[in-house]
């Protein structure tokens, strides 16, 4: 089947708090593929919000790997440089009365949680219902439901899955915003895409659930609706997602050892989901649960 003519912009959206690996190959050849084959752009947009965990010498091995997988891009600016469109969208929610402050640590939401979302406990609203009395560093906590009744029902569009309906409750009252990252990654997230004109944000299956919010988020903030592709991940021998910390083979370390990453962006091109292992034991599996 000829890939649509659409001149999709996708993007990459690495984070920089560790190397590259075999997984972020996968995202970027579907991402760069899905643009390039439509005569899109396809973009590079580093993901350094969290001052705390990211490198400043990552951006340029990114690159670096990229250039390396034969994959032209077009860099946008990072997520550091844009710290006053997220204050912006934040501020606009506020202003509808849909953020609220959260004192509650990680240790109070697991203790007070009845439920479990896909990304963990869903938190309970306690200072929804209890308003903290010293409200002083706080996180910012989305309204789900009173934002939810302000959008009314809403649908998004998965290359794959086709139409589903948005379930922003399945995640619960998220924070946007803090003090140290500042905004969230779903906050920003959403934000940039629009801003950098995305028409496909491709990206792992694992953020499948994180779609929720954001399609909630773009109509709350007026911001236009792109299309989605939630593509399988990359395992390991042990059946779990690839990861820095267990191990996963850096991009940068095959690049200097000499591999030619070429061959190998060629290789994830011919990867399906239910293929059997290549390098090293990795396989390609569906996680994708998704939730009508
Ligand atoms: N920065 C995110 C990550 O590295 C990717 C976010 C996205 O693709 O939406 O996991």
């Amino acid at each position: 089947m000829t890939a649509p003519l659409d001149h999709a912009i996708t993007r990459f959206a690495p984070s920089p708090n560790g190397p590259l690996h075999l997984g972020h190959a996968y995202a970027a050849v579907i991402a760069h593929d899905r643009a390039i084959d439509a005569g899109g752009r396809f973009l590079l947009r580093i993901e350094d919000i969290d001052g705390a965990r990211s490198r400043s010498d990552l951006a340029e091995e990114f690159r670096a790997d990229l250039t390396w997988l034969g994959l032209e891009f077009e860099e946008v600016p990072a997520q550091s440089t844009r710290i006053a469109s997220y204050r912006e969208a934040a501020a606009n929610l506020r202003a509808m009365g849909l953020l609220y402050p959260c004192r509650c640590t990680r240790a109070d939401v697991a203790a007070a949680a009845t439920l479990q979302g896909p990304d963990g406990p869903i938190y309970p609203g306690t200072c929804l219902r209890n308003p903290p009395m010293n409200a002083a560093d706080p996180v910012w906590r989305l309204d789900v439901e009173q934002a939810s009744e302000l959008a009314g029902p809403l649908e998004w569009h998965d290359e794959r899955h086709g139409p589903l309906r948005a379930r922003p409750e399945q995640l619960g009252d998220v924070v946007l915003w803090r003090r140290d990252a500042p905004a969230s990654y779903h906050l920003a997230a959403t934000v940039d895409d629009a801003a950098d004109g995305v028409s496909v944000v491709t990206r792992g299956a694992d953020l499948f659930p994180a779609t929720h919010i954001h399609r909630l988020l773009q109509v709350l903030l007026g911001l236009p609706e792109p299309r989605w592709h939630h593509h399988g991940l990359l395992v390991g021998p042990d059946g779990r997602k690839l990861a820095k910390r267990r191990n996963a083979p850096a991009l940068a370390d095959r690049r200097r050892a000499g591999e030619n990453g070429h061959v190998l962006a060629n290789a994830l091109r011919a990867a399906r989901p239910d293929a059997t292992l290549f390098d090293t034991g990795i396989s390609l599996s569906e996680t994708l649960n998704p939730i009508t």
